[in-house]
């Protein structure tokens, strides 16, 4: 049969370094980038027999910021459990996550295409340390670095409603514009502070609506990927090889796999282990959160305007979608231009000239401040007029448009001359330069 029709089924992982001041469990920095291996430890974060765990409110308002910008239910009863695994990167052979608990469950986002997607959960837990393999004197020898261990980790979960790649890339970029607008993270994939996982599967597709349709009896997760562009490669070689395997009868096991970027295919990294075989149990040592509403009401009311609210507000302006995209995707910009606008308010450049001078020539590279990228655009412009025909044609307009007025002036009612500069000036959308413009009307009232 090879008219059958398949259907990508999705599902996301994300994980998400919080971007605060110490560790998760104890004092130590959690600015690790770059720092000298094993410098930023402690007995806590070292995993040393006795040394207890002592939470960090800040990680826990982040996660709860995340979960409130998805529209989760945040639960007022929240607490940490054990993860077990042996690894070596993992000093007290468990990981401090949440397990039935989580601080945030359920959330949607909905698709530029409308397609919603149901966010499961976000948690909060630890992260490992990192193994680096190295020669040392002829040997190929695994070194440790535990200051990233116990660098606190949100950790978001998706259901498996992505039907296609492209609202699934989309997704991701808007999670990443979202921490940054919170400000709680990086984002920065190359460091390792944002990682994706995606698990893919391929349904027969008969047409049935979302939700309508049973999940199939297997998923393939694609782990350790460090870019969108990858992921997205990866996703799309996966989906095609289920496809071919599909269409021939075959069954696909359910593992992990990598991607090979010189090879553009997918390969297989281990097979899958269950949620039972990590002996989940409540950490004893940290003890369970509970929140008022109040509380949370208080976080909900402090997050700032997100992409969303940024996109509206500047397409609301009559921006095209591109401009609207180039302005809202970083947090920094956004500001930057909503800066300049507010003190256009004295100069009436307009919203075209102040956007077009950020997304096509990227002035505000050059400019670094709003105050400043206003000022030139003012020069600029003012210098067009001065010297073009336009100042003199609204200086004619002027004089044309107000017979009385000049009769008045030539009777000696010099006072007018302000007057005359705001009909110009009003000709010219405030784009006049003054001295030009009185120096012009002088010469023609005077003639
Ligand atoms: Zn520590
Ligand atoms: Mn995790």
């Amino acid at each position: 049969m090879t008219d059958k029709k398949y259907k990508p089924v999705i599902g996301m992982e994300v994980h998400i370094e919080l971007d605060t001041k110490t560790k998760i469990f104890c004092s130590c920095s959690a600015q690790h980038f770059a720092a000298e291996p094993n410098s930023q430890v402690c007995p806590t974060c070292m995993g040393l027999p006795g040394a207890l765990p002592y939470l960090n409110k800040e990680a826990v308002r982040d996660t709860i910021k995340f979960g409130l910008a998805l529209n989760s239910t945040i639960n007022t009863f929240s607490k940490f459990d054990r993860k077990h695994y042996a690894y070596p990167d993992l000093p007290k052979s468990y990981q401090i996550s949440q397990y039935d608990l989580p601080l945030c469950e359920g959330g949607q986002w909905i698709s530029p295409s409308g397609k919603k997607v149901r966010i499961t959960r976000v948690h909060l837990e630890e992260d490992t340390g990192k193994l680096q393999h190295k020669t040392l004197n002829g040997k190929r020898v695994s070194l440790v670095d535990f200051n990233r261990s116990s660098v606190p980790l949100m950790e978001m979960v998706t259901e498996a409603d992505f039907d296609n790649v492209d609202d699934m890339v989309e997704f991701l970029r808007e999670i990443r514009r979202i921490v940054r607008y919170l400000g709680i993270s990086t984002a920065d994939m190359e460091k390792g502070s944002m990682r994706l996982e995606a698990n893919v599967s391929m349904r027969e597709d008969k047409g049935e609506a979302m939700g309508e349709f049973e999940l199939p009896d297997y998923k393939v997760e694609l782990k350790n990927i460090n870019s969108f562009r990858f992921l997205e490669k990866a996703v799309r070689a996966e989906l095609k090889r289920h496809e071919i395997m599909l269409r021939s009868g075959e069954k696909i096991p359910q593992e992990t796999r990598g991607y090979d970027e010189a090879k553009k295919t997918t390969f297989s990294q281990r097979s899958k282990e269950g949620a039972a075989d990590y002996r989940y149990f409540p950490e004893p040592d940290v003890p369970p959160m509970r929140f008022k509403d109040s509380e949370i009401d208080t976080i909900k009311g402090s997050l700032p305007e997100l992409p969303k609210d940024k996109r509206e507000k500047f397409s609301g302006l009559g921006l095209s979608d591109e401009y609207v995209s180039f302005l809202v995707e970083d947090p920094d910009i956004a500001k930057f231009f909503e800066e300049a606008l507010e003190l256009d308010k004295k100069t009436n450049l307009g919203v075209k000239t102040i956007s077009g001078a950020m997304v096509n020539q990227k002035m505000h590279e050059e400019y670094d401040t709003p105050a400043s990228l206003v000022k030139k655009l003012v020069e600029v412009t003012k210098v067009d007029f001065a010297d073009s025909d336009v100042t003199k044609s609204a200086v004619a307009k002027a004089i044309a448009d107000n017979p009385d007025a000049v009769e008045k002036f030539k009777a000696g009612k010099g006072a007018l001359i302000g007057f005359f500069i705001g009909q110009v000036q009003k000709e010219l959308k405030g784009m006049g330069d003054v001295s030009v413009v009185r120096k012009e009307l002088m010469e023609k009232l005077e003639e």
